[in-house]
């Protein structure tokens, strides 16, 4: 479904990724782990935009789309939960999930439906403005928001970032069923034990590189990763 392909990405003349190459199969959970500077935003931000690959290229379907911005790929069918939520918080939860149907109206009270099936705690604060939401409740609505646009894949860019752990127990198991109701998932995450709970594979980052590639069975068992990421 998605490939990236060696590719290179700099910020003016820094260069921060070096020759990556990833794939998601349609219908996985994939994780792109690392630490902190690892270059995992970058990637995300060149498969979604604003960023462009200085070299390789990415496709999504077959089409290169390399060099698109947000707005063309949304209708293409990938939605992209930024890191730090950026909803809109002097408007309601229904209304930031209205906003997040624009590219798609199409069918979009179903759609809002089954965010609040997913996250029923969303529904119950369907008129209240986001900004009083909680941590939690606002990174709910940010990846609901996201589902509102209907993609085939959804690129979630550190969804448990300062939540409980209760909290953030939820949020992955939200991914897990939006994952099993059809969603493919590219995520990035600095908490490799959920993400590789809930991930198929995986792909390690470091110094903008990928140093380590496997199922999330392999890297969770690799004495690397457990020493890096997973406190062994
Ligand atoms: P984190 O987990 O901390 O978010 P990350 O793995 O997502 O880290 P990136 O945000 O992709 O890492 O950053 C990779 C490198 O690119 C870092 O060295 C960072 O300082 C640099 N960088 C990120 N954004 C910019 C920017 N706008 N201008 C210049 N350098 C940047």
């Amino acid at each position: 479904m998605l490939e990236v392909d060696s590719i290179d990405v700099a910020y003016g003349a820094v260069q921060v990724i070096w020759d990556v190459s990833l794939s998601v199969e349609k219908g996985e959970t994939v994780a792109l782990l690392g630490a902190n500077g690892a270059g995992k935003t970058t990637v995300l931000k060149s498969i979604c935009g604003p960023l462009v690959p200085t070299a390789g290229d990415i496709r999504f379907e077959g089409e290169s789309i390399g060099g698109l911005q947000q707005d063309e790929v949304v209708p293409k069918g990938i939605t992209h939960v930024p890191e730090g939520r950026e909803i809109f918080h002097e408007s309601s939860v229904h209304e930031n999930l209205t906003l997040g149907a624009y590219a798609n109206r199409d069918g979009m009270e179903d759609r809002r439906r089954r965010v609040y099936e997913i996250f029923p705690r969303l529904e119950e604060r369907s008129g209240q403005s986001a900004g009083t939401l909680s941590g939690g409740e606002q990174q709910m609505l940010a990846i609901g928001r996201g589902l509102m646009s209907d993609p085939d894949l959804v690129l979630l860019d550190e969804a448990s970032l300062g939540l409980a752990p209760v909290l953030v127990d939820d949020v992955f198991d939200a991914i897990e069923r939006i994952n099993e109701e059809g969603t493919t998932v590219l995520l990035v995450e600095q908490d490799v034990h959920n993400a590789l709970r809930v991930a198929d594979r995986g792909y390690v980052l470091e110094s903008g590189r990928v140093s380590l590639s496997g199922s999330a069975e392999e890297l969770a068992d690799d004495e690397r990763v457990a020493a890096s990421y997973l406190g062994g």
